[in-house]
Parts: structure tokens; sequence; C-alpha cells
């Protein structure tokens, strides 16, 4: 009989601890270490952590990758918040400082979006993503004494992440999550898998060096839909949070745990005879060409009042944007929106050659000349023209005239399906803004500036990648992914009354 390896015994005390943290005992498991058992879990676990030096978050199966984020989590608990704070200063500090390198990194890899919004991604999440100053406890004080809300860990949470930012969206989660004192296991896109195991692999490694924690960010480094189906039902897993389009949306609403779902948007935006046009163009065209149009809140259709219409089309212009003819417009639509599905379910989607593409080749696809360095294609069309109900996630927006301002607020609501994510309005009429913030009933609504103004980008708040929609939590931060606990102290520690003056 050959004698294990220090590998194969690593691998089996993850093991044994996963199965622990997931079976009947994982309670008296997590007793024993929060009261700092010196026993023979306690023991197992440490050992285990010391074993899996190297690791850094990479994983062949979920179940090793829940086991490691369950230790991780445990040991988290010990350090505080100040552990907390350390361990997301080296995640910032990693995505500002290897902006460069990760950014062409996941744009080689996914082929999807433009190298300078890959790389500024990454940058402006390090700044801008909230971290432990909102776990901000609340304090009720009365007659009778004191009551703490304080705002607590679930454990090890499970992201789902979408090709569209890979990496970006698994840092923007880490820090939240991490800040909120959880762990957490992803199952990346397949296309965006690599990058992600080689941010997860830095952010790991550094936090290890420094805190002596390692994998509080794992990730499952050959993700497929059944990983991601095996990580939903994990014992070990206590939340979900999926950040992608509508079949992991559904898969994670239909889930017997609780979810965070940042789903799917098609934004639509209503520009009408107030609006400054010059501004609303510039707005459209930053918003719309970020990245190649891949962002969930960006411009996707615009509903443009009849009496505006023509001088909107001309600003675009102006602003640097390619106009197609109806022809070309034709042209583009037969190539980039193509059907998938069977029977009832088969419906029109952008096609995968096009998705991200930059707009210069979207302008070759549609016969027109388009030099390299184009933002923006655009085109009248009619509201029928399918790059109005698809998220097209490319650089193309249709232009769609209306009669008037209700008509346009029509449209707008139509055309975004009630997913109630982002819609854009560009306008100097209050009552306007007003009816269509009341219809839509969007998470983000912008008004008079781009998309990316509605998290934090030019506009004011906090940024993060994952906007929870169906969920309605809003634009993630480290408090979506907490409880609540509260804590009461009946009747000491309050003065009643004034003190005597004597
Ligand atoms: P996608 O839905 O194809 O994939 C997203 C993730 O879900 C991937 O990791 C994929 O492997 C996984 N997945 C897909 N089907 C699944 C299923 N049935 N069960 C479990 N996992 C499954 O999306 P994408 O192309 O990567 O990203 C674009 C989509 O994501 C767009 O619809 C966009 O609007 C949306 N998105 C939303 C937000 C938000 O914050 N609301 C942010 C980014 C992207």
């Amino acid at each position: 009989m050959s004698t294990p390896t220090a590998p194969d015994i690593a691998a089996i005390v993850r093991r044994v601890i996963s199965e622990i943290a997931a079976g009947p005992q994982g309670a008296a498991f997590a007793a024993a270490r929060s009261a700092g058992a010196s026993g023979p879990a306690a023991a197992t676990a440490s050992d285990a952590g010391r074993g899996q030096v190297g690791s850094h978050g990479i994983f062949a199966t979920v179940n090793d990758a829940v086991g490691a984020a369950t230790e991780a989590f445990h040991r988290l608990e010990a350090l505080g918040m100040e552990g907390r704070r350390r361990a997301i200063a080296h995640i910032r500090r990693i995505a500002i400082a290897d902006a460069e390198e990760l950014g062409r990194m996941e744009f080689a890899e996914t082929k999807i979006g433009r190298l300078e919004h890959k790389i500024e991604k990454l940058k402006v999440l390090g700044e801008k993503v909230p971290g432990v100053e909102f776990m901000q406890s609340e304090v009720f004080s009365g007659d009778h004494g004191l009551a703490v809300i304080e705002h607590s860990p679930f454990g090890v949470i499970a992201a789902i992440t979408p090709v569209t930012h890979s990496l970006p969206t698994i840092a923007c989660n880490a820090i939240n999550m991490i800040a909120s004192g959880n762990t957490v296991v992803v199952n990346p896109h397949p296309s965006g898998r690599k990058v992600a195991a080689e941010g997860v692999r830095r952010f790991n490694a550094a936090i290890h060096r420094d805190l002596g924690i390692d994998n509080l960010v794992s990730l499952v480094a050959e993700p497929t839909l059944e990983s991601a189906g095996e990580l939903f039902n994990h014992r070990g897993v206590k939340l979900i949070c999926v950040t992608g389009g509508p079949a992991v949306a559904r898969a994670a609403l239909q889930s017997s745990k609780r979810a965070i779902v940042a789903g799917p948007g098609n934004p639509p935006v209503v520009v009408d005879a107030t609006a400054d046009l010059d501004r609303a163009a510039r707005s459209i065209i930053q918003g719309a060409a970020y990245d190649n149009n891949l962002l969930c809140i960006g411009e996707k259709q615009v509903f443009v009042v009849a009496a505006v219409f023509d001088g909107l089309m001309a600003a675009m212009e102006r602003a640097g944007a390619l106009r197609l003819s109806a022809a070309q417009v034709d042209a583009l639509t037969k190539r980039a929106i193509v059907m998938a599905g069977e029977g009832p379910h088969r419906h029109p989607v952008p096609c995968k050659d096009l998705l991200g593409q930059d707009a210069a080749v979207l302008a070759r696809a549609a016969g027109a000349a388009g030099a390299d360095g184009l933002e923006l294609v655009f085109g009248e069309t009619d509201v029928d023209n399918p790059f109005v109900p698809v998220e097209q996630m490319m650089p193309f927006l249709p232009f769609i005239r209306c009669r008037d301002v209700d008509e346009a607020i029509e449209g707008a609501h139509e055309s975004e399906h009630g997913f109630r994510h982002t819609a854009i309005i560009h306008s100097n009429d209050v009552r306007a803004m007003t009816r269509m913030g009341r219809l839509l009933d969007t998470t983000l609504f912008v008004k008079n500036g781009p998309s990316v103004a509605g998290l934090g980008l030019g506009g004011e708040g906090y940024l993060s990648f994952s906007i929870a929609t169906p969920t309605g939590e809003g634009v993630t931060t480290p408090l979506t992914f907490t409880r609540q606990r509260r804590c009461t102290l009946v009747d000491d520690l309050r003065i009643l009354g004034s003190p005597d003056p004597a």
C-alpha cells in the first residue's frame, strides 16, 4: 500500500471538513470553532488551512471549494472588522495595480468589449465599490433600554458571474461579501474562467501572505451548468448571488435557497422635445458605447418624439456616431439578430460573433464604411425591429420616431419587458420624468446623463456590477449579504428623567 503524500492528505482533510460542514454535525463544528475549542474539529480545520497553502482559491470540485470557503469563513470570523478591511484592501490594490495586465487577459480570453474599458472597470471597482464602512449598526434607545441591530454574515455564498465582466464582477462581489464577513465560491462563466482564476489566485495569495487565511474567494476551475447546480444545492452554501441573463436568473429564483438575483436588462432611452439634444447625444454615445454595450445598464433602444427626431439624429452624427441608412439597418438586423430555441421557446437573440464587437465591425457588417475608433452606429427603425426587444449587447442603437412623449414612454415600457432594471430619459420636463419613472419602475432611472452615471460613474452613489433587479436589493452593497440580528438590553444603561440637581 502506498503512503499518502502531503497533497493527498490535504485533499482528504478538505473533503472531511466540507462533509462535516455540510452534514448534520455542521452546527456542532461551527459551535466548537466559535467557542474557540481546541478539540479535534478545530485542530482539523486549522491543519487544513495550512495544507491548502498554494491552492489560493482554485478547486477542481464544488465540494472542495465549499469546504475551503467554510473553513476560511470561520477563520475570518476570528479577525473581526479590521481583518475584513485588510483583506478587501488587497483586492482593491490588485484590481487597480494589475488592471492593465488583468484587463488584457480578460479581453484576450472573452474576445468581447473594449480593452480600455476592461482595464477601467477593474480600476474603478477598486476605488468605488463599498466595503466595511457600510457595516453600520442601528440603535434604538428608550425608556426600556437599548436594541442594537447588527448585520451579520450568512456564511458561504455561491456566486455565478457573467462573461461580460468576469473578473470585475467577482472582485466586486468579493469586496461586498467579505466586508460583511462572508466567504464566496464562484462558478464563473466558462468563457471567462481563466482570467477569473488568475484574479482569484492573486487576491488569495496576497490575503494569505498578510493574514494567513487562504480561500476567502474560491472558484470552480472548470465551471459547467452541472457545477452551478451542485453549488446551488450544496448544504454548505447559505445564500446564492447570480449575475447574468434570463436562464440563470430563472434557475436562481426557482432555487430552494434565498437568492439575490442580478438579472438581465434592456434599458430604453426617451428623448422629448424639451431635451438638450447635444447633451443627450453625447450621453447616449457614452453609455451605449461603453465596453461595446455589454453593460446590463447600457442604453439599448431610443424613443424620440417626432418634433426633435431629426435634430437628435444630427446631434448624434455631430457627436461622432455613424448613422446607417434604412437598407444598411436591414442588412445589419439580418446579420446581427438570429433565432434560437425550439418550438414555442424560439426567440430572437444577438448573434454570438457580433456580440460585444466594435462599432466599425458592425458598420462593415451593415455594408457601411466604419473607421477604426468609431464608437457607435445607429439608425431609424420601427418599433417591430428585433433590435428593439432584444438585449443586443453591441454598439448599434435603433431610434424610434414617436408621436409624443407619452407614446415614447409607452414604447420604452414595452421594450423593457418588465425587468424593472434600468431606464434613461433626456428631458427638462419633470412631469414627463415622473410619468416615465412611475410606469417603468426601474431599479436605476437616469435623467439627463449616460446610463453609467447610475452606477456613480459621473453621477452620485456607489458602484457594483451586480444590480439585483427581480429580487429587489438594487445596486448591491455589503449590507445586501447580511442577516439582521437584534441585541436587546432591557431597562439598563439609560438615564431616566433629569438628574437630581441636589
Ligand atoms: P449568461 O446568462 O449567459 O451567463 C451568466 C452566468 O450564468 C454564467 O456563469 C453562465 O454559465 C451561468 N448560467 C447560465 N444558465 C444557467 C443555468 N441555467 N443555471 C446555472 N447557471 C447558468 O449571461 P452572460 O452572457 O454571461 O451575461 C450577460 C447577461 O447578464 C445579460 O443578460 C445582462 O443583462 C446580464 N447582466 C446583469 C447584470 C446585473 O447586474 N443585473 C450584470 C451583468 C450582466
